[in-house]
C-alpha cells in the first residue's frame, strides 16, 4: 500500500532556485527509502516538502491520505502526527534531561503522566539509552544524542520517519550503530525515508535507492548501491 505519493511537484525558492523540478514519486508503507545526490540536489528540500516545512509551488504531495500541500496552517499537526523527522544537527533541547526531551514531545497528545512515562522509556530502550535518562545532551556522544533525536521522533509509534543526513556528523562505526537503529525502527513497521549521501552506508545498506540531480529524479533502484548510482 501506497503511503507517500508525489506527483507533479515543483518548488521553487523565493530566490528563483528550482530545488525540486517535475517529480513523480511513490513509497510503499514499511519501505525504507535512501535520497541521494550530490549537494544542492534537492534531498532537503525533498524531506521538508514531506513534513511541511516548505510548500510546493505546484503538484501534489499525499501522505497517508493527507493532501500536504493544501493543508491550512492550523492543520499542519495532523500531518505532523504521522511523522517524526531526524535532523543532521539532532536539535536536543539542551537544558532539558534525555528524558525530559523525549517526553516533552507527547505532551501535546493529552495523555497521563503514566502513559507518558511508558512511551517515552519504551523508545529509549529501543535506542539503547535506557540508562542516560537523566543525562543532559552535552553530556552524551554525538551518536548517543542522535539515539536520543531518534526516540524523540519515533515515541509517538508514527507511520513515517523523515531522516536528513542523520549520520552526517558522525564517524563511521558510529554510523552504522545508528543505520541498525533505523532497520530496527523500519522492520516494526514505520516507513523510512533517509536523505544522505554517506556512500557506505547505502552501499551496505541494499535499500531503495532514489538519486536527484538538479532537483530531478534520475534513477531509482529496488535494491541500490551509491556507487552504481553516481558515477
Ligand atoms: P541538498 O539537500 O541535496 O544539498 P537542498 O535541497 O538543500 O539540496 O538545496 C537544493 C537547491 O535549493 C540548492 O541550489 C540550494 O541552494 C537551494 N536552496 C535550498 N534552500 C533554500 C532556501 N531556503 N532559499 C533559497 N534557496 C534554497
Amino acid at each position: 500500500m501506497e503511503l507517500i505519493r508525489i506527483r507533479g511537484v515543483e518548488k521553487q525558492y523565493k530566490n528563483g532556485v528550482t530545488a525540486i523540478c517535475n517529480l513523480d514519486l511513490s513509497i510503499k508503507k514499511g519501505d525504507f527509502v535512501f535520497i541521494i545526490g550530490s549537494s544542492g540536489s534537492g534531498k532537503s528540500t525533498l524531506i521538508k516538502l514531506l513534513h511541511r516545512e516548505e510548500k510546493p509551488n505546484k503538484g501534489r504531495i499525499i501522505i497517508g491520505g493527507i493532501d500536504v500541500a493544501k493543508l491550512k496552517n492550523k492543520k499542519v499537526y495532523k500531518l505532523r502526527r504521522k511523522l517524526g523527522v531526524v535532523f543532521q544537527d539532532f536539535k536536543l533541547l539542551p537544558r532539558m534531561t534525555v528524558y525530559e526531551n523525549v517526553a516533552f514531545a507527547l505532551e501535546i497528545f493529552g495523555l497521563s503522566k503514566d502513559e507518558i512515562r511508558k512511551k517515552t522509556i519504551k523508545a529509549l530502550e529501543l535506542v539503547g539509552l535506557k540508562n542516560k535518562v537523566k543525562q543532559f545532551p552535552d553530556q552524551l556522544s554525538g551518536g548517543e544524542q542522535q539515539r536520543v533525536a531518534i526516540a524523540r521522533a519515533i515515541v509517538n509509534g508514527p507511520k513515517l520517519l523523515l531522516c536528513d543526513e542523520p549520520t552526517g556528523n558522525l564517524d563511521p562505526d558510529t554510523s552504522f550503530g545508528i543505520m541498525k537503529v533505523l532497520e530496527v525502527i523500519n522492520k516494526m513497521g514505520t516507513t523510512v525515508v533517509m536523505a544522505t549521501h554517506d556512500k557506505e552506508i547505502v552501499d551496505k545498506m541494499k535499500k531503495r535507492v532514489i538519486l536527484l540531480e538538479d532537483g530531478k529524479l534520475i534513477k531509482d533502484y529496488e535494491k541500490g548501491t551509491y556507487s552504481h548510482e553516481v558515477a
